[in-house]
């Protein structure tokens, strides 16, 4: 069945149309940066979501504005535009430097056959100014209530691009106000739409986060170490790549919980990774530490051979060996015990290299602990 009569105001129409848009851009965006994770590609998510939300924005203003554009109606999308323009501006808040306007604008007002009247490089310049003030009050530092100011900008700069366009196209005095009322019903709606969207994401994005962390060192967890050396292990000998690895366990872990209390054992791991992690952050980031076991870590060395990795190994240990964690009254020091290896061509799954990694341990443990094995 079709309809050859739409019976839905515009206004309803245009609501529903403003929020598939933003909710189209939202599921282009989650898709995106679910590629460019997978595949390793080294770009933030901010630049991801800056990048998608000027193109996506640009091709949905031109790509609308293209059906009317030289008409008496070719006003008739300021609006979608407007929304389009305070979603990048406030919602992305993408800090697009004020002077990169002036090119898209020319280009916009050539391809609208606007660029020979005042009224349009008017309407242009508030359309400039008023991107900075959402991005200006977009930054400002949080308030109690942000709606307020977002909406005092949303109708006093709406109110000045829509009395430029009225005074180009001769509008009426009702259309104006009418076409002004209406910004600002999409521009509210907008706010506690997007406000929905984005707070569901965030709400994945802490999860996600929750999922491969350790909630007691806040180290990455086993999760996050199984993921990541399945990625690099199909990786390194595919490429031909190097890929090295080190596992430490503290020696008599049970006698620290046993002579000092549970928590103080937990004080005692919590030191350990922190003072781990800090030798590595001082070396090579790429390098990552993970908690696999109760008292056992594992630390990837992306790109390194067995010998590459001796000095941080050889720092790692010292620093361990030498910690002490004070609790209480006590002062609680241990030893560490490590096995290193590096992938090897007869590797056929990522448990072969954990293997001969974890076996190096057990022979470090097996000859008196506090010992480095690295085959
Ligand atoms: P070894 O030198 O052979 O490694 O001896 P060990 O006592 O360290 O080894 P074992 O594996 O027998 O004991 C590990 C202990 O680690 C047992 C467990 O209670 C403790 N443990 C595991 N996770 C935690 C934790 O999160 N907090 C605390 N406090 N203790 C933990
Ligand atoms: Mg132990
Ligand atoms: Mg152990």
């Amino acid at each position: 069945m079709t309809w050859s009569v739409w019976h839905v105001s515009p206004v309803i129409t245009s609501i529903f149309f403003i929020l598939g848009v933003f909710t189209l851009y939202q599921v282009v965006f989650n898709w995106l940066k679910t590629v460019v994770h997978e595949k390793k590609v080294p770009i933030s998510d901010n630049v991801v979501k800056s990048f998608s939300g000027v193109v996506y924005m640009l091709i949905f203003i031109f790509s609308m504005q293209s059906t009317i554009v030289g008409k008496t109606i070719s006003w008739e999308f300021m609006n979608f535009i407007i929304i389009a323009l305070i979603f990048c501006a406030y919602f992305l808040d993408i800090r697009v430097p004020i002077y990169y306007f002036v090119p898209i604008i020319l280009v916009y007002m050539l391809f609208n056959h606007s660029i020979g009247y005042w009224e349009s490089w008017c309407h242009a310049l508030s359309v400039m100014f008023s991107y900075w003030s959402f991005n200006y009050i977009r930054r400002l530092p949080s308030r109690a209530h942000p709606f307020i100011g977002y909406i005092i900008v949303g109708v006093i700069w709406g109110g000045i691009m829509w009395f430029f366009v009225a005074l180009k196209f001769h509008l009426t005095t009702s259309v104006f106000l009418q076409e002004w009322g209406y910004l600002v019903i999409f521009e509210g709606l907008l706010y506690s739409y997007v406000r929905m969207l984005l707070r569901e994401s965030e709400l994945k994005g802490h999860l996600e986060a929750f999922a491969n962390h350790d909630a007691l060192t806040k180290s990455e967890n086993y999760a996050a170490y199984t993921s990541e050396m399945k990625y690099l292990f199909s990786n390194s000998l595919r490429n031909n790549l190097n890929l090295s690895m080190m596992m430490f366990d503290i020696d008599h872990f049970r006698h620290v919980n046993d002579t000092y209390g549970h928590l103080a054992g937990d004080l005692v791991l919590q030191k350990a990774v922190a003072t781990a992690q800090n030798v590595i952050d001082d070396n090579d980031p790429k390098v990552k530490l993970y908690r696999t076991g109760g008292e056992e870590f594992n630390v990837i060395f992306p790109g390194y051979d067995l010998p590459a990795t001796e000095p941080i190994v050889h720092q790692i240990f010292n620093s361990l060996n030498h910690l002490t964690v004070k609790s209480s009254d006590d002062e609680i020091s241990f030893t560490v015990s490590m096995g290193v290896s590096g992938i090897s061509s007869t590797d056929k799954k990522p448990d072969d290299f954990y293997k001969r990694v974890d076996d190096n341990l057990y022979h470090s443990k097996k000859n008196g602990r506090m010992q480095i094995t690295a085959i």
